[in-house]
């Protein structure tokens, strides 16, 4: 729906004066946008629009991004994009309330090639700009490049191989006149790996437009081996407390230890079957945290778990509260009133568009920023590096993962943009 979404930044001027603002102010904001190249020597097999990215993913894993203190690389990205003819806009994200440390401004980076002061375009490519703690370092095996030269470093694979690799495929397709300079967005996110603050605030964004824009189709980058995914699974995050009756433990019958309420609790949820389904397996439990008691001679009073539920069913909207009510059944069954469970979010599995020729298909165990971007957009998810270095501190990849990783979202816009 083009002629809703070439209003949208025009209506965006009436609701923010930051947005307007921006858009006249595109200047450097004193982030250096060009790291040294990254080598001298090269394969003989070598793109031509290697040194290219592997300067820019180099540049964004260089600039540490921790959740909520994403300004820097943010405006690193505005001036890059700026210097190759976008027009760029920084989406204010509000900051996360009592974060500790400095008040640091936080955006979202849209950016579109053409010079219209209003994107139009069909298609999104995405993918996260923050980063999971700590901040590691860059690093690359010294010696010629080659496809097998390893890079490591916090983001070099989840988010920022995405981020490099959707830029240089966007840039390739519109240096070969396969795709209009109005035909593509670019959304870099900010809060992925925390609340997903940033792609919900560009959806209540696209919300206040009226009409909403809407896209056709939305490519979302996330390590996943090069894989093209058909979906992923859903998540119930919760905490559970038992409550019983201290007393000595020479005597249990007097009292009622919610430690053991708690161990047969647990047990129950993990040995039953909450929900599976053929294409994405079993639904899991994660008990990440489990406190309780004061001391081995008291029975215990209090009992808490943490758990992170990785839920295998839909609907997207309904199927975390399905996992949600039996666990509530087990509860109940093991004790109607000794537990309270409160669960922050919940969501069903969350089903992508794998039905492309010439991709290997996968299903992905983690949550993404994919629901919180509301929408009848057709969803893609793919990107280089796997996800079980990710968050390790050996995140790692290959040149060869993020040169493939071009080739396969070229590919993708092409597809989304022929359908
Ligand atoms: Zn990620």
């Amino acid at each position: 729906m083009q002629s809703s979404l070439a209003s949208l930044i025009l209506t965006a001027a009436t609701l923010w004066p930051l947005v307007a603002a921006s858009l006249d102010a595109q200047q450097p904001l004193g982030v250096s946008s060009t790291s040294p190249p990254v080598a001298a020597s090269h394969s003989p097999d070598a793109p031509s629009w290697r040194d290219d990215l592997l300067t820019l993913h180099r540049s964004l894993v260089e600039i540490p991004s921790i959740s909520y203190t994403e300004g820097r690389v943010a405006h690193f990205l505005q001036d890059y994009l700026t210097q190759r003819d976008y027009t760029v806009w920084l989406q204010p994200v509000p900051q996360r309330n009592n974060t500790p440390g400095p008040d640091e401004p936080r955006f979202n980076v849209l950016a579109w090639k053409s010079a219209s002061p209003h994107p139009s375009a069909s298609i999104v490519l995405s993918s996260h700009i923050d980063v999971v703690p700590p901040h590691i370092p860059y690093g690359i095996e010294p010696g010629p490049i080659t496809r097998e030269t390893r890079i490591k470093g916090r983001g070099s694979v989840d988010a920022k191989a995405s981020v490099a690799a959707q830029i240089q495929a966007l840039e390739n397709l519109l240096a070969s006149g396969h795709v209009g300079r109005d035909d593509v967005l670019l959304l870099f996110v900010v809060g992925e790996e925390d609340s997903g603050d940033g792609m919900r605030a560009f959806s209540g964004f696209l919300d206040a437009m009226d009409p909403r824009p809407q896209f056709d189709a939305v490519i979302f980058g996330e390590p996943t081996e090069n894989k093209l995914a058909c979906g992923h699974k859903g998540g119930l995050f919760c905490g559970l407390t038992a409550r019983g009756v201290a007393g000595h433990s020479g005597y249990p019958w007097l009292g009622k230890s919610a430690n053991g309420l708690m161990i047969n609790a647990l047990a129950k949820i993990l040995n039953t079957d909450l929900g599976s389904d053929d294409l994405f397996g079993n639904t899991t439990v994660n008990v990440g945290i489990l406190d309780g008691g004061v001391a081995a001679n008291v029975i215990a009073e209090n009992s808490f778990a943490k758990l992170a539920i990785r839920v295998a069913i839909g609907p997207q909207d309904d199927g975390g509260k399905i996992v949600w009510d039996r666990v509530l059944a087990i509860l109940n069954e093991v004790d109607p009133e000794a537990f309270t469970l409160t669960c922050s979010h919940d969501y069903g599995v969350v089903k992508t568009n794998c039905d492309v020729d010439g991709f290997e298909v996968a299903v992905m165990n983690y949550g993404t920023d994919i629901p919180n971007l509301k929408g009848s957009h057709t969803r893609y998810l793919y990107g280089p590096g796997s996800i079980l270095v990710a968050h390790g501190d050996n995140e790692n990849l290959t040149v060869a993962d993020l040169e493939t990783a071009v080739e396969g979202f070229q590919k993708l816009i092409l597809h989304a943009l022929s359908n």
